[in-house]
């Protein structure tokens, strides 16, 4: 069920893949067959090489007795009547499986153990040269044949030559030896590469079996089972992998975890308006004869959390759209003090109505790459943070600087600072110091982190440094050029 889901779900993967198993068992196969068959071949080659010189030494040998028995006997002086030499002669040449020829001084061939060409004349090479006393063996490869000459001398013991034996012997029975071996080892490669091909087969099945179970436990938890202990940690390979897909895996739970939190604490915070509304209208219908002013100052409140909800619904959506990936940035080149300045004048009133002093201190003229729009909603977050959060009679100085490459904005304020300990965790989302005071203040406690992303989209960073009870300075620097 679990193995047909995944199939549904990702159609690719019933695209015809080789298996690993395939390359390694047929490199196993050919490791071992390769070696075996250079050494059968080698062995071969060195058996007919050998038979060969040993049948042509033992031809040497018995001609040469052939030769000296000639010599002694007279026979070419005719001296030999019975034939017992001729059938002798006769009896190496059938031995052999070859042909002897004798040939006197006159070059004509006196003794053919093949019966064919007596009488004729043989003047042959090798013949000539052995009536010079060089006797000569050879051996022709192709046509599976070797000759020797030999001389025969006059018997007078003065090596005066008097004819030439010249034996012509076949080494067909050598070679048809050396084929039935060849056939032999040709049976004997064909068992052992069946008995190398299953025995590599059990082999790698073995040694990919840690990748099997490896694959199982990952099919686990692509069932849902987000917690199944995925170490495999028999090579070094499948530990590798496995620590690599256990940190995606953690990597996956954080995001899984931070979803199931924002969407706990969005409909929290949904519901905490939508719950004092109903309240304020439950007692409102609970009261009989209800005074105009009364009614008037609860109207008031049902429309003071309707426009609460209403800033958190803007303020999420503002802050989805600039979590998604393919959020553009409308840049162009700002002048930044009149941005700072045009927000601030937009800010004076509430300034004013809270008693706070609202100063602006710009260093330098600053023109930089920024999204105007989004970093106006920055500096306004800011500086309205630095009002809510201040004391009677406070002050906000927002100060603008820049190098050759970031410009900075500082908003400092007098106002309650925000304690050491939750300094790291006050541009996540929904998060807030005082949540009785930030509602008071109708504050939807996204402001800071849709601050953050806004900064980080312009390659910017932001920074806080603040003492409880002293105030609080909020620091961005944001590159002077933006490079997408
Ligand atoms: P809110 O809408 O609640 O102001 P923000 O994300 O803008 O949400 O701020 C988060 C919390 O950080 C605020 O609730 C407040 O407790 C604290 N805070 C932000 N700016 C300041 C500041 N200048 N001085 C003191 N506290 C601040």
């Amino acid at each position: 069920m679990g193995n047909e889901m995944r199939k549904l779900q990702f159609p690719w993967k019933q695209k015809f893949t080789i298996s690993l198993k395939v390359p390694m068992v047929i490199l196993l196969v050919l490791f071992g067959m390769i070696p075996m068959m250079v050494c059968v071949k080698t062995v071969i080659s060195s058996i007919e090489q050998n038979q060969t010189n040993a049948r042509m030494i033992e031809v040497q040998n018995q001609c040469q007795i052939l030769s000296s028995k000639l010599s002694r006997t007279g026979y070419l002086r005719g001296e030999v009547k019975d034939g017992s030499v001729d059938s002798e002669i006769s009896t190496i040449a059938d031995i052999y499986n070859g042909r002897i020829v004798v040939v006197n001084k006159d070059y004509r061939i006196v003794q053919d153990t093949y019966d064919i060409a007596k009488n004729r004349l043989h003047v042959a090479e090798e013949v000539i040269r052995c009536f010079q006393g060089e006797s000569s063996s050879s051996y022709n490869k192709e046509k599976h044949y070797f000759i020797h000459t030999l001389p025969i001398y006059d018997g007078s013991g003065e090596q005066n030559i008097d004819g030439v034996m010249m034996s012509i012997i076949s080494t067909e029975g050598i070679l048809s030896m050396v084929d039935a071996v060849e056939n032999k080892a040709s049976l004997l490669q064909f068992i052992v590469l069946l008995l190398l091909f299953i025995a590599a087969a059990v082999a790698v099945a073995f040694l990919m079996r840690p990748f099997k179970e490896f694959q199982g436990k990952l099919n686990h938890v692509a069932d849902g089972s987000l917690d199944t202990d995925i170490s495999a940690d028999t090579y070094r390979e499948t530990r590798n992998i496995s620590q690599a897909v256990g940190r995606t895996l953690s990597k996956l739970k954080e995001v899984d975890q931070s979803r199931q939190e924002f969407v706990s604490n969005v409909s929290h915070e949904l519901k905490t308006p939508i719950t004092s509304i109903r309240v304020l209208a439950d007692s409102l219908m609970g009261m009989e004869d209800v005074p105009v002013e009364l009614y008037r100052e609860f109207m008031e409140d049902i429309s003071d959390e309707i426009d609460r909800e209403s800033k958190i619904v803007d303020d999420l959506l503002a802050l989805v759209k600039m979590d998604k990936s393919e959020a553009e940035l409308n840049i162009s080149q700002v002048n930044i003090n009149g941005l700072v300045e045009q927000t601030l004048k937009r800010l004076r009133p509430i300034a004013n109505k809270r008693k706070v002093e609202l100063i602006f201190e710009s260093i330098r003229e600053v023109t930089g790459d920024i999204d105007e729009t989004k970093l106006s909603l920055v500096i306004t977050n800011l500086v309205e943070n630095a009002i809510k959060y201040n004391m009677e009679e406070g002050w906000v100085r927002v100060t603008l600087d820049a190098d050759h490459k970031f410009f900075y904005i500082k908003v400092a304020d007098s106002g309650i600072g925000i304690p050491e300990e939750v300094q790291e965790r006050i541009f996540d989302r929904f998060f807030r110091v005082d949540k009785a005071r930030s509602r008071e203040t109708g504050g939807s406690g996204l402001g800071l982190a849709i601050t953050r992303s806004v900064v980080l989209m312009h390659k910017g960073a932001i920074k806080l440094s603040s003492k409880e009870g002293e105030g609080s300075v909020f620091t961005i620097r944001i590159p002077l050029n933006y490079i997408a």
